[in-house]
């Protein structure tokens, strides 16, 4: 195993022993790409919600919040465009148990045919020098005629069928060109069937297309309908943006490493709407800003970067993704895209509302352009986590030298905050103080009482979660009120007066230092 495959199976195992995620479903063998966030997995995924938000509606005069509803009407997702192009043809290889896009299959036997044209074509210039005539060879040639009969038979085919979304007629383009799958050659395929990304059900109890409802695949088009609701209700002027956290849907083909991709998981989108031909200086500072967010967590530098998209969606003028190297290699964590006026102004047209926006300095109405940024929070989960767990040499409980294993979040967005520990358990007195301790610090942050085990395994635990400060009452606390709070990376343990605690965990795990 790789040293990089061997630190991600770490990783999932550390996940699930220390209460972060677990399998959904788990004692039915679990749900394929589903899965539960544990205590602590709670806790961080709260924070990393919370840093989100705070960045973008608190840090920001001009972005407001929004909680959409996971259902919208059907028409929504006609005017996004998911209806139509979520959409994939689907087709499995009965013996490899591989699973294809139907439509790429039939494009790459076409392919192949006009590479043959081509080969004929090359020969043929080649024989005949600079005389060649290539549209004559092509109109005369007996063998290109033949391969350009049968490619413009199959393309006709192919298209009428796609128009028509006649998934039988694909598969039987597929058995009558006795297309075999690429990686074994088997001819033992499934029906091919229509897959549409979107996870679909009833409303209310009559079954039937017009009750048909959607799981949002995206939380963005919740904004995009609210855009003027928001805009009037809160007097906000253009440019001004609307943020929104909330949970997606997607039946995604092919799913696997671990919360990477997932059938449920959780976006943070903010849509930004501007001036048309205001977009590139917005979307130049929104990538830029959203850098910083990352890196004010010290993630190393390294392991961010932007990648320009090769492709552009048929709406964006630009977009660029954010990539962090997870144990699998870079891979997107956000995307920052330009999306021009195309979900405006589809929702203008078929809803027959005005999408409009009256800008006063102008004095004109237009549909606003839009930069949008998107982030999962599970990928971050899994960004965070992925670097922040590491081991390091440490003594152990009898003081021999021994691996460590910390997982060192920024302190901002650790699960527990300050773990309190009373040296012994069966000493009513120790027990006593920490327990007053715990009561008076649980009022500024997530704290943790913990007297079970020897005070190393203690530590170590407190360490494998993340937890920034542990505190020890001993019996000096009892006769002067004083006591050792240790510090999780460098294990440093200094005497402090109780009532100094606060102040010091505080410093360290205040949200507010991410963004001065
Ligand atoms: P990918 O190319 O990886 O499928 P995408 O380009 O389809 O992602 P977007 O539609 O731009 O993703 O969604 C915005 C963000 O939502 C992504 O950057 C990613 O962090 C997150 N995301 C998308 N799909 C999933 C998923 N199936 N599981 C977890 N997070 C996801």
């Amino acid at each position: 195993m790789s040293q990089q495959a061997d630190q991600f199976k770490k990783l999932v195992s550390h996940c699930k022993e220390y209460g972060f995620i677990y399998p959904s479903s788990e004692i039915y063998d679990g749900l394929s790409a589903v899965y539960d966030y544990g205590p602590y997995g709670a806790e961080l995924k709260n924070n990393i919600k919370t840093y989100w938000w705070k960045a973008m509606v608190q840090m920001h005069e001009n972005i407001v919040g929004l909680d959409a509803a996971i259902f919208m009407h059907p028409l929504t997702w006609k005017a996004s465009g998911h209806v139509d192009a979520f959409n994939d043809p689907l087709i499995d290889n009965k013996d490899s148990k591989k699973r294809y896009r139907a439509d790429q299959l039939i494009e790459g036997y076409l392919d192949k045919i006009e590479e043959k044209i081509l080969k004929e074509v090359e020969k043929a210039r080649k024989r005949f020098g600079d005389s060649f005539d290539e549209a004559m060879f092509r109109q005369t040639n007996p063998r290109v005629l033949d391969y350009q009969k049968q490619y413009d038979e199959v393309l006709e085919r192919f298209t009428r069928a796609t128009a028509a979304n006649d998934m039988g007629e694909l598969k039987a383009i597929i058995d009558h060109l006795e297309i075999a799958d690429p990686d074994t050659g088997s001819r033992n395929w499934t029906e091919v069937r229509q897959f549409n990304l979107m996870f679909s059900t009833q409303l209310g109890n009559i079954a039937g297309e017009e009750s048909k409802l959607y799981l949002r695949p995206e939380t963005a088009q919740g904004i995009f309908v609210n855009f003027l609701n928001v805009q009037k209700t809160t007097r906000q002027k253009i440019p001004f943006g609307i943020a929104q956290i909330g949970k997606a849907f997607r039946n995604e083909i092919v799913a696997r490493q671990f919360i990477f991709r997932m059938r449920e998981f959780e976006q943070m989108e903010m849509q930004f709407f501007l001036r048309p031909g205001e977009e590139m200086k917005w979307y130049l500072y929104w990538k830029e800003a959203r850098m910083k967010w990352h890196l004010a967590l010290g993630t190393p530098p390294e392991k961010l970067r932007f990648k320009d998209h090769d492709n552009l969606a048929h709406y964006a003028n630009a977009a660029v993704d954010i990539q962090f190297e997870f144990p699998f290699g870079f891979k997107e964590l956000e995307g920052i895209h330009s999306r021009t006026d195309f979900d405006l102004g589809n929702h203008q047209k078929l809803s027959g509302k005005k999408m409009q926006y009256f800008d006063p300095e102008l004095n004109e109405s237009y549909v606003p352009y839009v930069v949008e940024t998107s982030i999962g929070c599970d990928r971050m989960f899994l960004a965070l986590m992925s670097h922040a767990l590491q081991e390091d040499a440490a003594p152990d409980a009898q003081g021999e030298e021994a691996i460590r294993t910390v997982l060192r979040l920024h302190p901002a967005l650790a699960p527990v905050k300050c773990a309190i520990l009373p040296l012994l358990k069966n000493k009513e007195e120790l027990t006593d103080k920490a327990r007053q301790v715990f009561n008076e610090l649980k009022h500024a942050f997530l704290c943790q009482y913990d007297e079970k085990d020897a005070i190393g395994r203690r530590y170590r635990r407190q360490d494998a979660i993340g937890t920034p400060y542990c505190i020890t009452i001993d019996f000096d606390t009892l006769k002067d009120g004083t006591v050792t709070i240790r510090e999780r990376d460098t294990m440093q343990q200094e005497r402090v007066r109780i009532h100094e605690v606060e102040s010091i965990v505080r410093q360290k795990t205040d949200m507010a230092q991410l963004f001065r």
